[in-house]
């Protein structure tokens, strides 16, 4: 499957904000976006040009996009499906972003970021209703019942995650018992559990062009 192996410190400086993308290094000052704040590159350092609207649009995709750690392809059906849906297209995205297994794994703090979220998934070390799932894109449903397997529950990994992730704090519309290791789709995600900045119209206009 083909993914980005870039640096992802480089997709926030691009985006000139912190996308936490990278763990806990993302809480510290060795953050890129701290000690370099201007684009990657060569030419990062010269006067910054005024952004048209189009711009701005695709910035606040891309933005998006890496947040989730999407592909263009990826990101591009999941917005298809939320034109789809009825309702805001751009709030069914978001929705539709969130309920991703990979980012409930991150959400629950299972996993120090997305990526790493990814990973276990792939690997096997979740059951969702008591079935093994291995498909980051699954996407929970109100009820749903996720699991870490046993085995997995004694990487240092892990807990390295959920202690990181104690300040995080778990959403609302989920609902994690830390002794059975299980965790609860409460109610599905809403436009207001969806506390990082994103302008979704723009990457509505950006698509309906
Ligand atoms: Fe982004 Fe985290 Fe890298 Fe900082 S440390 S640039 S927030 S990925």
């Amino acid at each position: 499957m083909a993914r980005y192996r870039d640096s992802v410190c480089r997709l926030c400086r691009r985006a000139k904000e912190k996308l936490f993308l990278k763990g806990e290094k993302c809480y510290t000052d060795k953050c890129p976006v701290v000690r370099r704040p201007y684009p990657p590159g060569q030419h990062g350092q010269t006067r910054a040009r005024r952004v048209s609207p189009y711009g701005e649009q695709l910035q606040e995709k891309q933005k998006l996009k890496w947040q989730y750690r999407l592909l263009e392809k990826q990101f591009r059906n999941c917005f298809a499906a939320a034109e789809r849906q009825k309702g805001i297209t751009g709030e069914n995205l978001l929705v539709l972003l969130e309920r991703r297994l990979d980012n409930v794994i991150y959400r629950l703090g299972f996993a120090s970021s997305r990526d790493e979220a990814r990973q276990m998934v792939c690997h096997n070390h979740f059951l969702v209703n008591d079935r093994r799932v291995n498909i980051p894109s699954f996407l929970v449903r109100l009820g749903d019942k996720v699991v870490l397997r046993e085995k997995s529950r004694s990487l240092v990994r892990v807990q390295d995650s959920l202690t990181g992730a104690a300040g995080r704090g778990v959403p609302s519309w989920l609902e994690l018992d830390k002794g059975e290791w299980i965790a609860k789709v409460k109610t599905l995600p809403s436009r207001e559990d969806i506390t990082m900045p994103v302008r979704e119209h723009l990457i509505v206009e950006l698509y309906s062009r």
